[in-house]
């Protein structure tokens, strides 16, 4: 940790053509979610057709941003180097106010005082100058 150099830099998600519209809004922060326009359910993650009927060419919807933590883990090594040297590395499974689940990460709050069915709200967290992750927190 004395060598700031020798870190491992974050690996970054892809951004896809079926997930730009996602990243474009992230990055004004603001949570959309893809709804079929073929048999109108939401789904998550954004797909390059529907994950329930195949349709392609979804529309956005805002997500409310209030979820609760449907459940947890924490990620030992091995992992690529990055997550290994902040390892262990807390990931969750949040439900959405919508019924939509998402994998994503809670800030600002130790797993120790994570509690299933606990209340979070969205957050933003720039990765870089095109990329920001929805992250959760304690509301208020
Ligand atoms: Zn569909």
């Amino acid at each position: 940790m004395d060598h700031p150099d020798m870190l491992a830099t974050r690996p970054l998600p892809a951004i896809e053509p079926h997930t730009a519209r996602f990243w474009q809004a992230t990055r004004q922060r603001q949570l959309l979610l893809p709804r079929c326009t073929a048999c109108r359910e939401l789904y998550f993650p954004p797909e390059a057709s529907c994950l329930h009927c195949g349709a392609p060419e979804p529309e956005w919807v805002p997500a409310s941003g209030r979820a609760t933590l449907y459940t947890w883990t924490l990620c030992q090594p091995p992992l690529l180097p990055y997550f290994a040297e902040h390892a262990p590395w807390p990931v969750v499974a949040v439900e959405l106010e919508e019924g939509v689940r998402m994998v994503a990460q809670i800030v600002d709050l130790p797993p120790e005082e994570y509690e299933i069915g606990m209340p979070l709200v969205a957050d933003f967290q720039d990765l870089d100058d095109e990329r920001t992750l929805v992250v959760f927190r304690r509301p208020g």
